[in-house]
């Protein structure tokens, strides 16, 4: 029995209806498993990016960041494993045409036997063998489409960061143990897309490869993984719908010294799945890019004047599949108290919240409209606020509380004469009277946190 509910179907309406996610393609009918952010959704990603960045790098003098490039030398895939080796084994239903991961728990019986039953049309005996199916997207570099210039959308940005180790560490001049930081967009030609934005074919990645001495490996691991369960709390990720899963040996990847998923309970039968990896992947890649490219990828630790390739700590998490998680997490549908319309409220960290204030004019006459829109010019440039006059003050409230805008400001009344105004804070409802002089600062220090 699953212990969240399922708020997927109603999450993918009010994301289409405020602005947050669209289909891409739509008017052509869609483009499968590919979606576009709206005005308020990469707002929203944008600061979920930005605060990874800022505990990431920012804060770090030990971290820099970098921003590679999609397309890289073939070789790049070849020595990394992914042309041999980033397959999934898929098979195909002869009757309904449809594709499945050959592990799909869903399968009764062995693909390409007999009594092996197709889930979705549950005929017998139709489903093929499982294929090896590469994940990589495939494109030309140049006019000619021969195969000397094949090249690959990336899959992952790690490998952009192992082939700039020696690039990043002489320009920095930083000394093992360090790390490189980077975010940027992913391509996998994923066989079983779906769930919203949680699997889809385009995606983005924010991942961070620290570089340590051989023998310190698993002291870091255990840090990286401190630190990362930290930043999901952070992020106002409940308690319960997080928890760590350990790749057995059979589960770690090639690379993969030790792994550990960060997971989220998605609710209803999604449950519990990863959001973010963090691999012990030690000495393979660069080992791997130096034989392949023939040149040395080692570091010299001059203190204890020896050479030696740094082992990998990673940390890999995907905006798009946290950002899924955050609005989870934050939706619910409530009863206010002494009001007969409940109302649907996003509970979104402050600091994430696309709008982090609505400002209103109580009513559209003595002058409020004017003093409002004042308040919110003079806002703006310190944070993202939305000026809003129509219709009820109570639907505007409402309106704000369901794309999880945590403070809404009120002229009223009495503001004219006092210089104040009402700040209402989404969750608790609680209204306070605040000078307009120091509404900066009263709102910019609780988003902050
Ligand atoms: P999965 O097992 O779900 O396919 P993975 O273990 O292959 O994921 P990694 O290669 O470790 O994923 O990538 C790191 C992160 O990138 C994942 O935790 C996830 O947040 C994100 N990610 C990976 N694949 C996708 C995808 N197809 N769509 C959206 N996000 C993804």
């Amino acid at each position: 029995m699953p212990n969240q509910p399922d708020v997927m179907e109603k999450l993918v309406s009010l994301a289409k209806r405020r602005g947050f996610i669209f289909q891409s393609s739509e008017i052509y009918g869609g483009t499968g498993s590919v979606w576009d952010y709206g005005p308020l959704g990469v707002e929203l990603k944008r600061n979920l990016q930005e605060r990874w960045w800022n505990s990431m790098v920012r804060t770090r003098d030990n971290i820099e960041g970098l921003d590679s490039a999609i397309l890289m030398h073939p070789r790049v895939w070849e020595a990394s494993g992914h042309v041999r080796g980033f397959v999934d084994p898929l098979v195909d239903c002869r009757n309904c045409k449809k594709r499945f991961r050959a592990n799909d728990p869903k399968i009764k019986g062995t693909p390409g036997t007999p009594d092996a039953q197709c889930p979705a049309c549950g005929m017998k005996g139709t489903l093929g063998e499982a294929r090896q199916f590469n994940l990589m997207f495939k494109t030309f570099m140049g006019p000619a489409e021969d195969s000397a210039a094949v090249v690959y959308l990336r899959p992952e940005t790690a490998q952009g960061t192992y082939v700039n180790f020696l690039n990043v560490q002489q320009s920095t001049r930083q000394r093992v143990p360090f790390g490189i930081a980077q975010i940027g967009k992913a391509f996998r030609n994923e066989i079983t897309p779906g769930n919203f934005i949680f699997r889809t074919r385009e995606f983005e990645q924010m991942e961070m490869q620290f570089f340590v001495e051989p023998g310190t490996d698993m002291t870091w691991f255990e840090y990286w993984k401190d630190q990362r369960m930290l930043w999901h709390r952070g992020l106002g990720l409940a308690e319960e719908r997080l928890r760590f899963h350990e790749h057995a040996a059979d589960e770690l990847a090639h690379y993969a010294r030790a792994a550990f998923d960060v997971q989220f309970d998605f609710g209803g039968s999604l449950g519990f799945q990863e959001i973010e990896g963090i691999h012990n992947r030690g000495d393979f890649d660069l080992t791997q890019h130096q034989q392949f490219s023939g040149k040395k990828l080692e570091y010299f630790d001059q203190g204890a004047n020896k050479r030696f390739v740094p082992y990998v700590v990673e940390t890999a998490v995907g905006p798009n599949r946290t950002l899924l998680a955050v609005l989870v997490n934050g939706y619910r549908e409530e009863t206010v108290a002494g009001e007969t319309e409940g109302r649907t409220v996003l509970g979104l960290h402050p600091a994430l919240a696309p709008i982090k204030a609505g400002v209103f004019p109580l009513v559209k006459k003595d002058g409020m409209p004017e003093m409002a829109k004042k308040i919110a010019d003079d806002l703006r440039p310190a944070f993202a606020v939305f000026y809003d006059d129509s219709g009820a003050i109570g639907r505007r409230y409402r309106r704000q509380d369901e794309v999880g805008t945590p403070f809404c400001i009120t002229v009223d009344g009495e503001s004219a004469a006092g210089s104040s105004v009402t700040v209402r804070e989404r969750d608790s409802l609680q209204q306070e009277r605040v000078s307009i002089g120091s509404l900066k600062e009263y709102i910019g220090e609780r988003i902050a946190a």
